[in-house]
């Protein structure tokens, strides 16, 4: 837990005009700061920033609050993550309370899987767009299905290299430890990597950390899957999990509704062409739990299935799912 002397510290420096001017144009009007609601669609701007009381407030749609308020709604972080933000921003070091050996553990652990999953996506771009290889077969599928390189960017994508264990005996000379490549599914029990030949889609948590991977073959093979995913780990559990989710949260709340996809493709796509509030199901059909992280942020779904016999059923079984959780 976060000491109470440190929260106090931060929200002391935060000036709430600083922390929204990271993400909205403000305009000085009179004593207050003036500019284009981040939480309502508006072509004239009634959110006012108020720097003498610390708060915003808008005219249009009621949101308000101060500046930790505004980190929580506008990145969709919870209480500690805003009082986290905040202070990176502004340099304070946190102090917290103390925290049981087997807590600590447990966390070091757990940032220690994300740190690898990181570590892994960074190899796989590295490899998709420096070398032969990635950049004859990886990149030029993705430029052929029409992605722009800033979006392969911000996605993430990349490129499994093909050799039995190029990936992992890359990251075991780096020093990470082959246990815990094991236990992240990125490396088999035989000590081989688990996805070869394929371009890679990291897929984030909500707070944009790697959880997991799913990986497209590129060569017609058809003895191996087309897509593979990384198997269950203690950072990934599928059912719980909507690709696309920490790039799409915002403009899903702020159109109040959230467009469901087939594939990690669809959600791309849809992205580049300026439709930001789409997410899709990663590595199995939906899920209740998915609707519940859905509904954290709308209640108001539409689903984009492909109109073969297969997307048909998928979509009219989701229909029935996403009503009995009482969503629209
Ligand atoms: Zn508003």
């Amino acid at each position: 837990m976060i000491k109470q002397k440190t929260i106090d510290e931060i929200m002391e420096t935060a000036r709430v005009e600083d922390v929204v001017e990271d993400f909205v144009n403000l305009k000085r009007r009179g004593v207050n700061l003036i500019g284009l609601c981040p939480f309502h669609n508006e072509k004239t701007p009634s959110f006012t920033v108020s720097p003498s009381k610390g708060i915003y407030k808008c005219f249009g749609c009621g949101e308000g609050g101060d500046a930790l308020k505004f980190v929580m709604e506008h990145e969709q972080l919870s209480y500690p993550e805003g009082l986290r933000y905040l202070a990176s921003k502004y340099g304070i070091e946190i102090e917290e309370t103390e925290v049981s050996d087997e807590a600590r553990a447990e966390r070091q652990h757990q940032e220690s899987l994300f740190l690898v999953n990181e570590f892994a996506k960074q190899f796989y771009q590295q490899q998709m767009f420096e070398t032969d290889r990635g950049k004859s077969v990886a990149l030029s599928y993705f430029k052929r299905r029409g992605f722009r390189e800033e979006v392969i960017k911000k996605f993430g994508l990349g490129y499994a290299p093909a050799g039995k264990d190029t990936f992992t005996l890359t990251a075991v000379q780096k020093g990470y430890n082959a246990d815990l490549l094991k236990q992240l599914g990125l490396t088999s029990q035989y000590g081989r990597d688990f996805f070869r030949d394929r371009v890679m889609f990291p897929i984030h948590n909500l707070s944009g950390k790697v959880i997991g991977f799913g990986g497209r073959i590129l060569v017609k093979d058809v003895k191996a899957p087309k897509y593979v995913n990384t198997p269950e780990t203690e950072v990934y559990n599928k059912s719980k999990v909507l690709y696309g989710a920490f790039h799409a949260k915002q403009a899903i709340r702020k159109l109040d509704e959230c467009i469901l996809v087939e594939g990690y493709t669809d959600v791309i796509s849809l992205h580049q062409a300026d439709v930001k509030n789409v997410v899709a199901s990663s590595g199995t059909s939906l899920t209740v739990g998915q609707i519940g992280l859905i509904k954290r942020y709308t209640e108001n779904i539409k689903i984009l299935y492909d109109g073969d016999k297969a997307g048909v059923k998928a979509a009219l079984r989701g229909l029935g799912l996403v009503l009995e959780q009482g969503l629209n």
